[in-house]
Formats: C-alpha cells, structure tokens, sequence
C-alpha cells in the first residue's frame, strides 16, 4: 500500500514537471505576430529578415545600415 503511494506521487509529480516544462516552452503570445510576419531580403547581401527588423530606403530594404551605404554608392 505504502509504494502504491509513493509511485502515485512520483508520477504526479512527473506529470506537474511535464506540464511546466511545456508552459516554459511555449513562446508568449506577443511573439507569435513575429512568425506570420513578412520577410524581406536585403538587396545586397541577399539575407531574409523580418520587415520590421529591416531597413527601407530608396524601395529597397537591407539588413543594417552598412549595406545600405554600401549599396548606394
Ligand atoms: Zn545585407
């Protein structure tokens, strides 16, 4: 009787460490916009980024500010 009660509580707890494990894992809903956001390419090193992480200047977007002086020179 006495295991029976111990196995019972290891498995709940188990189950409890599981259950937190996954709420820590799942991102924060302010987070989940990012994912359907639009990505951009940089037009002069070619890498994808979010449109808000991008740079917008002259209709072409770049991914920092050293590209874009560099692409209109
Ligand atoms: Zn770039």
């Amino acid at each position: 009787m006495k295991l029976i009660f111990i196995v019972l509580v290891v498995v709940v707890a188990l189950l409890a460490l599981r259950a937190y494990q996954r709420a820590q894992r799942r991102p924060p809903p302010a987070s989940a916009p990012a994912e359907s956001e639009d990505m951009v390419k940089c037009v002069y090193c070619q890498v994808n980024l979010p449109r808000s992480e991008a740079l917008y200047s002259g209709r072409q977007f770049y991914c920092c500010p050293e590209h874009r002086q560099r692409h209109q020179q």
